[in-house]
C-alpha cells in the first residue's frame, strides 16, 4: 500500500495537507522528525499513515489518559486496529491489552509517558518490534513550554533501551525557538528533520472585542449561534464557576472544566462536550490538550490569556474539521492587571534560581505586553498572529473583524477634557454609567438622584451619544489617563497625566469604528445550503447521532460535519459516489454508507 492508498482506505481523504508528506517520508525511511504545525493542522495523519505502512508497531506517548480512549475509539471506526494501555484500564483488561499487542493485534497503541517506566511494559517492549515512537505534544518535555510534564524527560532513556532503535517523531504546535531546541536535545533526536508548517488558519474568524459587559457580550455571542458548539475559556476556577452558572440561568446546555473539580466530575463533563449533551464547555485552560472534538464552532475567551502561545493555541481549538469558526476575545483592562500580579507574585517554578526566575518573570511579562498588543491593535489581527510567530503575512486578510471593519483616527482632545473635568467636579465618585449620562446631559433617576444637572460639566458633550462618550471614557482608561477602582462598583478616578488635560486639553488620537460591513465570512469551501440541503444535513446529523448512541462513541468519530455537509451537497445515490465524500473511508462506507444512502434517499423523495 502506498501512503496515498493508506490515507484514502482509512481516513478517506484525497490528498495530503502541507507538510504531511514531507513527514511520512522521512519517519518512513526511519529518519526522526520533529513536525510543528498548529493545531488542527493534521499531526496524527502524520504518524497514523506510518503506522499503516511500517511492519511492527507504532508507540504514541500522549500525555492525557483521558484522550486516549478517543482517540483510540475513532481510528477502530476507521478499521486501524489501536489500543490504548493506561491507569483507566482494570489491570485484568491491561494484561489482556498487553497480550493481544504481544500477538501483534494491534498497530497504533497509546501509552502515557508514565507507563514507559513500568516493568510490564519495558518487558513488553523489549520483546515487540516497535517501528516508531510518536511523541505527541512533545513541548511537554521543555521547562520553557507552557506544560512541562517531568515524566517526559524518561523518554529518550526509555528508547534507548529498545533491542532496536526505531524512529522518532515529536509533534507540537508550540514554536518558539527555545522550546524547539529543547525538545531536538531532551528527546534526543537525532539529526531530524524538521518541518514547520505555516500557522495560518484560513477558516478562523477573528475578533477583540471590549464590551462595557462581558456577560451580555458572551450571551450575544452564544445566542447568535444556536446548537452550536463553543468554548469559553476563562481564566480562573471562580470565573468558570460563574461564567457556566450565568449561562445556565439562561437556558444555555453549559458544562464547567477546572483542575478544582474531582476528576470524576471532570470526566463525565468532558464527555458531555464531547457527546453533545452539552453545547458550551466554559473552562480554565486545563481543558482542551489534546481535545479532538473537530465541530467547535467558536472559542471565546472570558479573559486575556497571558500570552499568544496560549491564546493561539485555545482558540485554535475552533474549526479543526476546516469550516468557518470564530475566535472572539472579551478584552478588559483588569485582565492585563490580573496577569500582571500572577506573574510577579506566581510560584516560582521548582529548582529555578533567582536570577533564572527573574529572567522567566521579564520574559513572561514581554509576552504579557505582546499579548495586550493584540487586544489593543486596530490592524489586521491574523497578520499580528502570523508575526508573532515569526510568519509573513499581508496587512489584510479580509476576515477578522479589524480588516471587516474600517477605522479612523478622530481627535478626542476637547471631550477627554470634558471627561476628566466632570470626574474632578463630581469628587472622583462615579462610575462610567453616571459620568457619561452626566456628559450627554441625560435625565436619568441617577442623574436626578444624584443632582448631576447642577454641575457645570452636565451636558458639556450633548452633541455626543452615550457610547461615543463611553468609547471615549475606554480610551482615557486605556491611556491611563483616568484608572478604576478596585471592587465591586468601580468609580472612574484621576490617573497620572489627567491634570494636565484638564488644563490644556492636548491634541489626542483615539482609533474608532467608521462603518460597519456586515462580515464576509463564507468561502468558496463553505457554500451556504440551501434549504433542502440544511433539512438534509439535519437528517443525517440525527442519523449520526444515533449511530453513535448505539455504539456509545462521541458522533464526530462517524463522520465529522464537514463530511455532512459534502453529503448534503452532493447528494450520493450509489456506494461508490459516497466513497468520494471527504473524510469517508472503506471501514466507514462499509459500515454506515447504506444507512445514510438510504436516509439520502428518502429524505430526497
Ligand atoms: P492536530 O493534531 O494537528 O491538531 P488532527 O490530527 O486532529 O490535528 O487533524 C485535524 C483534522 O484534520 C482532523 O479532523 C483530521 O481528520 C483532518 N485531516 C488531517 N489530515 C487531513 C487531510 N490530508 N485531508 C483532510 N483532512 C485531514
Ligand atoms: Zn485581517
Amino acid at each position: 500500500m502506498t501512503r496515498e492508498e493508506a490515507l484514502k482506505t482509512y481516513f478517506g481523504y484525497e490528498a495530503f495537507r502541507g507538510g504531511q508528506e514531507a513527514v511520512i517520508d522521512e519517519v518512513l525511511s526511519g529518519r526522526d522528525a520533529l513536525a510543528i504545525m498548529p493545531t488542527g493542522a493534521g499531526k496524527s495523519v502524520c504518524y497514523q499513515v506510518p503506522a499503516l505502512l511500517l511492519p511492527g508497531i507504532t508507540l504514541v506517548i500522549s500525555p492525557l489518559v483521558s484522550l486516549m480512549r478517543d482517540q483510540v475509539t475513532a481510528l477502530v471506526q476507521m478499521g486501524v486496529p489501536a489500543a490504548f494501555l493506561n491507569s483507566s484500564l482494570t489491570f485484568r483488561q491491561y494484561l489482556l491489552a498487553l497480550d493481544r499487542a504481544r500477538a501483534g493485534r494491534y498497530k497504533i497503541i497509546y501509552v502515557a509517558p508514565e507507563r514507559l517506566e513500568t516493568e510490564g511494559f519495558r518487558a513488553f517492549a523489549e520483546s515487540a518490534e516497535i517501528s516508531l515512537v510518536a511523541v505527541d505534544e512533545a513541548h511537554c518535555i521543555s521547562q520553557w513550554g507552557q506544560d512541562f510534564r517531568p515524566s517526559y524527560l524518561n523518554i529518550p532513556a526509555f528508547v534507548a533501551s529498545l533491542p532496536r532503535r526505531p524512529a522518532v517523531g515529536a509533534f507540537t504546535a508550540t514554536a518558539t525557538p527555545d522550546v524547539r531546541e529543547d525538545i531536538r536535545r531532551l528527546l534526543a533526536l537525532e539529526t531530524p528533520v524538521e518541518v514547520t508548517t505555516g500557522f495560518n488558519r484560513e477558516n478562523l474568524y477573528f475578533e477583540v472585542r471590549q464590551p462595557d459587559s462581558k456577560k451580555a457580550a458572551l450571551l450575544e455571542l452564544v445566542k447568535s449561534r444556536p446548537g452550536k458548539c463553543g468554548i469559553v475559556y476563562c481564566a480562573t476556577r471562580k470565573a468558570v464557576e460563574e461564567v457556566c452558572g450565568f449561562l445556565r440561568e439562561q437556558g444555555i446546555a453549559a458544562t464547567r472544566y477546572h483542575a478544582g473539580l474531582e476528576a470524576e466530575e471532570r470526566g463525565r463533563n468532558q464527555e458531555d462536550f464531547l457527546y453533545d449533551r452539552a453545547v458550551v464547555m466554559v473552562a480554565t485552560n486545563a481543558f482542551g490538550m489534546g481535545i479532538d472534538k473537530s465541530d467547535v464552532r467558536y472559542v471565546v475567551h472570558y479573559n486575556m490569556p497571558k500570552d499568544m502561545e496560549s491564546y493561539y493555541q485555545e482558540a485554535g481549538r475552533a474549526g479543526r474539521d476546516g469550516l468557518p469558526s470564530s475566535c472572539v476575545l472579551l478584552y478588559g483592562g483588569q485582565d492585563v492587571r490580573t496577569n500582571e500580579f500572577l506573574i510577579t507574585h506566581g510560584e516560582v517554578r521548582e529548582g529555578l534560581d533567582e536570577a533564572a526566575a527573574e529572567r522567566l518573570r521579564e520574559r513572561d511579562l514581554q509576552r504579557l505586553r505582546q499579548m495586550t498588543g493584540y487586544c489593543r491593535t486596530r490592524r489586521c489581527l491574523r497578520q499580528h498572529i502570523l508575526h508573532y510567530f515569526g510568519e509573513a503575512a499581508p496587512d489584510y486578510c479580509g476576515t477578522c473583524y479589524n480588516c471587516l471593519h474600517n477605522f479612523e483616527e478622530v481627535e478626542v482632545g476637547r471631550e477627554a477634557q470634558a471627561i476628566v473635568r466632570c470626574i474632578a467636579e463630581t469628587g472622583q465618585h462615579f462610575g462610567v454609567g453616571v459620568v457619561a449620562e452626566t456628559l450627554c446631559g441625560a435625565d436619568t433617576d441617577r442623574v436626578r438622584k444624584y443632582r448631576m444637572e447642577r454641575e457645570s460639566s452636565y451636558g458639556a458633550l450633548a452633541n455626543f451619544t452615550q457610547k461615543a462618550v463611553r468609547e471615549r471614557i475606554r480610551f482615557l482608561l486605556d491611556e491611563g489617563i483616568l484608572t478604576l477602582s478596585p471592587g465591586q462598583y468601580p468609580v472612574l478616578l484621576l490617573g497620572e497625566r489627567a491634570e494636565d488635560i484638564a488644563r490644556n486639553g492636548p491634541a489626542l488620537y483615539m482609533k474608532t469604528v467608521k462603518e460597519e460591513r456586515p462580515a464576509a465570512v463564507g468561502r468558496s469551501a463553505d457554500v451556504e445550503l440551501d434549504s433542502r440541503q440544511m433539512e438534509l444535513f439535519g437528517r443525517l446529523r440525527a442519523l449520526r447521532a444515533a449511530i453513535a448512541r448505539r455504539q456509545g462513541v462521541p458522533a464526530y468519530v462517524v463522520f465529522s460535519d464537514k463530511t455532512l455537509r459534502e453529503l448534503a451537497v452532493r447528494q450520493p445515490g450509489t456506494l461508490q459516489a459516497f466513497r468520494e465524500i471527504g473524510g469517508v473511508g472503506d471501514a466507514k462506507a462499509r459500515r454506515y454508507g447504506q444507512a445514510f444512502l438510504d436516509e439520502i434517499t428518502s429524505v430526497l423523495q
